[in-house]
């Protein structure tokens, strides 16, 4: 998989890390993972070999969501490794977004992002309606 415009987030999860642990920002406010994206991140992500950062009592999970016209109604869903490199395939041009999730205490974080696609390939319809 090609990936273009590659934009790591490290800097700013250093930053909301070191606010967290200073106590000006408070842990809701980081920990607030959706139960949504934890079961994303336990179906369809990986577990990797990082502590949380938070509570460190258990290991991250990394999960890709795929944002994008050109991917009709598989916009803004979390997906496998493996369907976003056979959706680049297909597609033409989306945005990935490889989010960082504990499902211990909820503390999730944007690790990077960066687009995809293979130039010349069709466009998907959205045969769904999008939701608000
Ligand atoms: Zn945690």
């Amino acid at each position: 998989m090609e990936r273009r415009d590659v934009v790591d987030h490290g800097l700013k999860r250093r930053a909301t890390l070191a606010e967290l642990y200073s106590g000006r920002v408070s842990t809701g406010e980081v920990q607030d993972a959706s139960p949504y994206l934890k079961s994303a991140a336990k179906r369809l992500g990986v577990e990797t070999d990082r502590t949380c950062p938070v509570c460190r009592r258990a290991t991250l999970h990394e999960v890709l969501w795929v944002y994008g016209d050109a991917i009709g109604d598989a916009d803004g869903t979390a997906r496998t490794l493996a369907e976003v490199e056979r959706l680049a395939t297909e597609r033409p041009d989306f945005a990935v977004y490889d989010v960082e999730v504990c499902t211990a205490c909820d503390w999730n974080h944007l690790v990077r992002t960066w687009r995809t696609g293979t130039p010349g390939t069709p466009a998907a319809r959205r045969t769904r309606r999008r939701e608000a």
